[in-house]
């Protein structure tokens, strides 16, 4: 039997490669990124390849291994090279993610060490790493020490933690479901919906409160929705609001909010996932005034604060509650009761085992420091405006309100015809060019042509490239 484990321990030895062979690896790894990272300002934020990437399907695995070269070819053809690049300063689609270095290199550093980042009792400094950067998030949001959170892999599965968490601290039955009524405004982010149905509350009454002018949930309409379901003998269950909506970065009232969640005895969630970090800087400070008051937050360090994706954040204000909503008992985990001086995050989320997720935010954080992440913020609320201003001056153009926080809308009005399907063609016109990366929306009936500017990478240039190519292809659209 000897011999034989000696034969399959040689015959596995590529999975521990030496030191020599570790160094090659690494090295045309990050040889590539650094090319990658370099070649940026020339590379397409869309590219449209005919074969969507069905490239890769033509390397299947096999027994036997390939070299790095090998496979950095075929991940930049097939993999890198189709569709979006989330990495590019032209992308302002949809809501623009990171990819800031230094995050890499934290992940690097976790999945070497893979370090069991779950229980406490496994990996105590790494459970603390957490904890530290979830604290420091609670704070700049205004929460007090009792504040709780827990790193997840993105938004819609923070908004989930937090609706089982309100559920929960609401003592929501299963019986008293078709009661509970949950408010939020038409420009709510669909994951909330998502997680309404997987937290089994389908049933609930649902109260889409409608929008003011600027596309913030109207107080007045919503107090009077709580007053009228108290009349019916409903129950004001889950009042959710959002800081900076997805569709126009509209920031719903939340301290008004605040006040009526209160007054109805409402658990309030408020969905921070893209404009929290606003809160590092005073315009956003003042646009999310209230965010402190909230039950939960939901942000989104892969947004907010540049990193790559797989990074979100749940805080919950009275931290018990976070940890009741996702209570266990394991026997074969019960080692670990006796090490108990911090919370594990697996008493505090759904995941077991995960990802070891601090390293990718604490090191950009420790080594850059945090006014750097300030200054792009303050430059991102800027470009927005700045970009709101210019738009408006060019022939045909017409902007939604000026932004709350880093999205705008705004739409080309032709002379003649269907402007909906105008704007349809004018989004497709600068897809296929592909420097920049929009998308659009509709309120309302009207197709919106939208901007959000995040990426760390998004600069005056990339503001004034996409004013410029919006004038041009509508001007050139406006001929034909
Ligand atoms: C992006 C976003 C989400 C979803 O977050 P993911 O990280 O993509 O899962 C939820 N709400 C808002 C407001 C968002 O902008």
């Amino acid at each position: 039997m000897k011999e034989e484990i000696k034969k399959w321990h040689q015959e596995s030895a590529a999975l521990e490669p030496t030191q020599e062979e570790r160094t090659t690896l690494s090295k045309a790894v990050l040889d590539f990124a650094d090319d990658f990272v370099e070649k940026l300002p020339d590379t397409l934020a869309y590219h449209v390849e005919d074969r969507k990437g069905s490239g890769i399907y033509e390397h299947p695995l096999s027994e036997d291994g390939h070299s790095i070269n090998e496979a950095l070819k075929i991940f930049q053809e097939h993999v890198n090279e189709p569709g979006l690049n989330p990495a590019s300063g032209g992308h302002l689609a949809y809501i623009p993610g990171g990819g800031i270095y230094a995050s890499a290199m934290g992940d690097v550093l976790a999945a070497v060490t893979n370090k069991f980042a779950g229980v406490f009792y496994a990996s105590p400094g790494a459970v603390r790493l957490e904890h530290m950067l979830v604290r420091w998030m609670a704070e700049i949001m205004g929460y007090p020490e009792s504040a709780v959170g827990n790193l997840t892999s993105g938004g819609s599965i923070a908004n989930l933690n937090a609706i089982v968490t309100a559920r929960e601290a609401m003592n929501l039955k299963a019986r008293d479901v078709e009661n509970a009524v949950v408010y939020y405004s038409a420009h709510t982010h669909h994951s909330v919906q998502k997680a309404l149905n997987i937290a089994g509350l389908a049933e609930a009454q649902v109260r889409i409160v409608p929008a003011d002018d600027n596309f913030r949930m109207d107080t007045a309409k919503l107090e009077a929705m709580v007053v009228n379901d108290v009349a019916a003998s409903f129950r004001p269950f889950l009042i959710i609001a959002s800081a900076g909506t997805t569709d126009t970065g509209a920031a719903d009232p939340l301290e008004k909010i605040a006040a009526i969640a209160q007054k109805y005895h409402s658990w309030f969630h408020v969905d921070a996932a893209f404009g929290g970090f606003f809160v590092l800087t005073e315009h956003g400070q003042k646009a999310l005034r209230g965010i402190e008051c909230c039950n939960s937050i939901v942000l989104d360090p892969h947004k907010g604060l540049f990193l790559p994706y797989g990074s979100g954040a749940v805080l919950v204000r009275d931290g018990k509650k976070l940890r009741d909503a996702h209570r266990f008992q394991a026997a074969y985990l019960q080692d670990t009761a006796d090490s108990q001086d911090e919370l594990s995050p697996a008493e505090l989320s759904a995941e077991l085992s995960r990802h070891f997720r601090g390293p990718r935010m604490w090191l950009p954080l420790f080594l850059h420091g945090i006014a750097p992440f300030r200054a792009a913020l303050r430059e991102k609320l800027l470009l927005a405006r700045y970009f709101h201003q210019e738009i408006r001056k060019r022939k045909g153009f017409e902007a939604g309100p000026e932004p709350d926080l880093s999205i705008v809308i705004f739409r080309y009005v032709p002379e003649s015809g269907n402007a909906n399907d105008f704007n349809k063609r004018l989004v497709r016109g600068i897809v296929r060019d592909g420097r920049v990366f929009l998308s659009s929306t509709t309120i309302n009936g009207i197709f919106w042509i939208r901007i959000a500017v995040l990426s760390f990478r998004t600069h005056l240039e990339h503001i004034d490239l996409t004013l410029d190519l919006l004038e041009e292809t509508a001007g050139h659209l406006q001929k034909t």
